[in-house]
């Protein structure tokens, strides 16, 4: 079969969508666009890109192509489907056509897609695209997953538009069968949420030991110079020379951290194959931290008990330590519950939850006699010092111990870094952040 692949079509003029054309476009690939909201495509159109022309259905898109035709789309998750659906329950495609996913798609859903389509004698390859909206115009790593014959074609084409290696060779390649290409992006953002999560973090260690933004610069982009070169303590620097109305914009952005779902489907799919990847999970938890917790004092409200200038103490009283870190380990499964109840409204009373458990059961302890009032007292945080220095003492692991201890560092903070991450994913994906105290989203203005 002799596919069209110096034409293609291309449904989704997103922030990603419409840069991925231009660079199809400036590769000499006719690109035929279809966008849902019409203003979109008209609007993009105008600006005359060469090479790009436009279609108002997916109707028109289809009958501008000539089979077997190559389809892309770059669409939020929900529009995948309807846009499936249209395909083929309106019989818009022919034999051998190949469409192919290029948005951030659960890897289970892209499996069952790619069910449909072989059963029709179609194609549908899921395809993980990386490099923010920058990338997609100026070269993206592409992870293509699907059958081999669909990806053979698809090959040359993405090869023109990736980024480069570092011996200069296409950053594409054959992932691998069925939905591996969305597995590999999904797991290339759990690193991704990691890694964002260390530098905020890093940034947050800087800012609480009086390090000025400069100072803090000049830090970032020293590691940047070393192996550590990357690209998102390079945009890190750069959130951080940022000012907007003489105040540096990262002091502006609201914390609350939020994110599209491929970290926390990075951890389900960790948890089923049974594979250890604590600190992506930590990094997806960070961010629901930073957002919420219901039970306990806003974080202003609660009596710090722990200041930078407390160094470790060597005896320390192990029982107000593990006071402590029992209680912070009780708390993260009452939310869970509490949330759950929310979700489900199953009617669950805690004091009785929290009561059924004082006899009988295996996670019984004194500690229950009380736990929800001390949720919402000082008295939670009042062994925090203890675990610090327990936790500093030790060069064995203590992972259980460790995470419920920044668990509730992090309670007792405001998590100003956070909005590093807002930040970052506003400035490699156009995200959107808020500014404190006020509505509606903000994106952009970042020094370049
Ligand atoms: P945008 O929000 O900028 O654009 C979303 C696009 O999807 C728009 O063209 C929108 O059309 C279209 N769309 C939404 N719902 C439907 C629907 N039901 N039917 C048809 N079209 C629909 O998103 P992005 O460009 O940022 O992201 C697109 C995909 O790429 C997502 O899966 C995202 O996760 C992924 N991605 C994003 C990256 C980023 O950095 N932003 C990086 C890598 C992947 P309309 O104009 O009508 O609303």
């Amino acid at each position: 079969m002799q596919y069209m692949t110096n034409k293609i079509g291309f449904i989704g003029l997103g922030v990603m969508g419409q840069n991925l054309v231009k660079n199809f476009a400036d590769k000499g690939i006719e690109v035929v666009v279809y966008n849902r909201t019409k203003e979109v495509t008209e609007s993009y159109l105008s600006e005359g890109v060469k090479g790009v022309s436009g279609a108002f259905s997916i109707e028109e898109l289809i009958d501008s192509l000539q089979g077997p035709r190559i389809i892309m789309m770059m669409v939020s998750s929900g529009g995948v489907d309807s846009i499936n659906t249209k395909l083929i329950t309106q019989k818009l495609l022919q034999k051998g056509d190949i469409v192919v996913d290029l948005g951030n798609s659960n890897w289970r859903l892209t499996t069952s897609r790619q069910k449909i389509f072989e059963k029709e004698g179609f194609h549908f390859v899921g395809c993980g695209v990386s490099g923010g909206s920058e990338g997609a115009l100026t070269g993206p790593s592409i992870m293509p997953g699907g059958d081999s014959y669909a990806l053979n074609e698809l090959l040359p084409l993405f090869e023109k538009v990736a980024a480069k290696d570092f011996s200069g060779r296409p950053c594409v390649t054959n992932v691998g069968t069925a939905s591996s290409g969305h597995f590999v992006k999904m797991v290339h953002n759990g690193i991704e949420y990691a890694i964002m999560q260390v530098i905020a973090e890093i940034y947050g260690h800087l800012t609480d030991n009086n390090y000025t933004k400069s100072e803090i610069v000049d830090v970032i982009d020293d590691l940047n110079k070393t192996k550590l070169q990357s690209y998102l303590l390079e945009i890190t620097s750069k959130i951080l020379q940022t000012k907007k109305d003489g105040n540096y914009l990262i002091n502006l952005i609201d914390p609350r951290a939020q994110g599209k779902g491929t970290g926390k489907w990075t951890v389900e799919a960790a948890l089923d194959l049974a594979v250890p990847v604590p600190s992506i999970a930590a990094s997806v938890f960070q961010r629901y931290i930073s957002t919420k917790n219901d039970f306990i004092k806003t974080s202003d409200e609660i009596e710090l008990v722990v200041t930078n200038d407390d160094t470790p103490v060597t005896t320390f009283d192990m029982t107000q330590a593990l006071e402590t870190i029992f209680r912070l380990i009780y708390l993260q499964g009452i939310e869970l519950i509490a949330q759950a109840d929310k979700e489900h409204d199953w009617g669950i009373d805690l004091r009785e939850v929290v009561r059924i458990w004082q006899g009988g059961c295996i996670i019984r302890s004194r500690l229950l006699e009380d736990i929800l009032d001390v949720f919402a007292s000082d008295e939670l945080f009042a062994g925090m010092k203890e675990a610090i220095s327990l936790s500093q003492q030790a060069f064995t692991p203590l992972p259980a111990i460790r995470a419920t201890l920044d668990y509730g560092l992090s309670l007792t903070s405001t998590l100003d870094e956070m909005a590093i991450i807002q930040a970052q994913r506003d400035y490699f994906g156009q995200h959107t952040y808020r500014i404190k105290g006020t509505q509606g989203d903000h994106t952009g203005g970042w020094t370049e």
